[in-house]
């Protein structure tokens, strides 16, 4: 069933003040609809919210639910909730347009029913979406991100340690945000042996050698290392984790709010 949030815009091309001003409202608003996961809600008002969403064709979209939040004498709310998969449709003044969507239909598809059996699973999943909402920009298309986050919730809902699907979709996000580091060679000297630090400055991996010119930096271990470099016979994924996780926090300027959730500073730090 699909849910009618607000009015649609035929209605909206009946109110007086377009008509008096002149123009039709209709010709400057546009209607997308598209597949999309839940990535944040935050409260506007008592009966709307902000959502932003992850859309496949459009990239993210951030747009407000008018009575999404509860129900009012008028109308029925419409729970949207976090992290699921439905089809969007929303209205927005044109494409690309900074400003704020708004919500038209949301149909639910599916839930990852699994991401709320553990706590571990849930973070790990709040996480990825943090960082998604966070390090992508409104309307810049990245359907093989989209992929790769779906991909992600479904092995984190089914996972008994789900740290290691955060890993898969860290490096996945970085790939598509253009941010990815490289762990192949030393990024002052070039070499690609004695690589025993990360620099998030230097965009990848510092050699011993040159290590103690450098100031920002963290040691990194020889699986994690491994991992990094693409081997998934590697048994590290706290420190690959953690390495990503420094990496985005320096993209972003601050760590991510889930990171301490998924993984402890105290186990951050581990060198393994
Ligand atoms: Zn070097």
């Amino acid at each position: 069933m699909i849910h009618p949030l607000t009015p649609r815009i035929s209605q909206t091309t009946n109110q007086p003040t377009s008509r008096r001003l002149g123009f039709s409202y209709h010709t400057r608003m546009a209607v997308f609809t598209d597949t999309a996961i839940v990535l944040n809600r935050i409260d506007f008002s008592e009966t709307s919210q902000i959502l932003v969403f992850m859309s496949k064709e459009h990239g993210k979209v951030r747009a407000i639910g008018k009575g999404t939040k509860r129900s009012t004498k008028k109308r029925f709310a419409v729970g949207i909730d976090l992290l699921e998969v439905g089809y969007l449709s929303w209205s927005s003044k044109h494409e690309r347009s900074e400003t704020l969507a708004t919500l038209t239909e949301w149909k639910q598809i599916r839930m990852f029913g699994g991401l709320r059996e553990k706590l571990s699973r849930l973070y790990s999943a709040q996480y990825v979406a943090e960082i998604t909402a966070r390090m992508t920009e409104d309307w810049d298309p990245h359907p093989e991100l989209y992929d790769a986050l779906f991909a992600s919730l479904l092995d984190i809902g089914n996972a008994e340690e789900p740290v290691d699907a955060v890993v898969q979709y860290q490096l996945a996000l970085l790939n598509a945000t253009g941010s990815l580091p490289r762990f192949d060679a030393c990024q002052r000297c070039q070499r690609s042996n004695d690589l025993s630090h990360f620099s998030s400055f230097e965009g990848g991996m510092i050699c011993r050698h040159c290590e103690a010119g450098q100031v920002e930096k963290r040691e990194i271990g020889g699986e994690t290392l491994r991992r990094l470099q693409g081997a998934t016979s590697s048994t590290a994924r706290i420190g690959p984790f953690s390495v990503l996780n420094y990496h985005i926090s320096h993209q972003l300027g601050r760590e991510p709010m889930l990171a301490q959730k998924v993984v402890p500073s105290s186990k951050q730090r581990l060198v393994e």
